[in-house]
């Protein structure tokens, strides 16, 4: 009797790390199961990808003419369902020279899902960046950043690659001088920037964009695109 308490606790706790080991995995920003996974890229030079998750919304034209102002290109991961309402957004983000990137068509965690749910999230949001006029590479950047086995699959069959980020400022704090401050303090050459503009309550980090866009410049990074930082690898 008392050998199968301990072989039930075991098991148990076999369980429970696992299923811990599994969930670090699943948001891991620099492994995956299959194919390769990009939060950052290795160079000397001091170039830098912005990225801005979860458009095209209202406020999207709002950044971009900061970015017009700026002078600097940046990457939009877009939620396809998004993109379709807002299509006309999308094609002001391609015109004005920036890239397009796939951050799935609902935004929901890609955890335990069928291929058949992860084929069409991806297959229709890249379809809508194609009908948006943005003719590169598609990226794709999981929903919260979560994927296990079957996103990973099925980007390193279709030969697309996940794209994560080193720097994250809304994870640490609220106000744009914390994102500004943090930003400043994190990024490095080769770094992958990620901030969350959009939204109606994001307010403060609208704020920050054109600060922390004068604060790199001053420290000497040029802004660049996903794709072409990761043609510096
Ligand atoms: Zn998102």
């Amino acid at each position: 009797m008392k050998k199968i308490i301990i072989y039930f606790l075991s098991a148990i706790l076999i369980l429970v790390v696992c299923g811990y080991g599994l969930l670090q995995i699943s948001k891991s920003r620099t492994f995956q199961f299959f194919g390769s996974i990009v939060n950052r890229v290795d160079t000397e030079e001091k170039v830098i990808a912005l990225t801005f998750d979860d458009g095209p919304e209202t406020h999207t034209n709002e950044i971009l003419d900061v970015l017009q102002e700026k002078q600097i290109k940046a990457t939009f991961y877009v939620i396809g369902e998004r993109l379709q309402e807002n299509l006309e957004i999308g094609q002001r983000i391609t015109d004005e020279g920036h890239e397009l990137g796939n951050h799935s068509y609902t935004h929901q965690r890609f955890l335990f899902k069928p291929l058949s749910f992860i084929d069409s999230e991806i297959q229709n949001t890249n379809q809508l960046i194609r009908e948006a006029g943005y003719e590169g590479a598609i990226t794709f950047r999981p929903p919260y950043g979560k994927k296990l086995l079957g996103l990973p699959w099925y980007l390193n069959k279709h030969n697309i690659e996940t794209i994560m980020v080193d720097v994250e400022p809304d994870t640490y704090g609220t106000t744009s001088d914390f994102f500004v401050e943090y930003t400043i303090a994190n990024t490095k050459a080769g770094s992958i920037i990620l901030l969350h503009p959009f939204c109606e309550t994001c307010s403060e980090q609208r704020k920050a964009v054109p600060l922390i866009i004068d604060a790199l410049k001053e420290k000497g990074y040029t802004f660049v695109t996903v794709s072409e930082l990761l043609s510096r690898r």
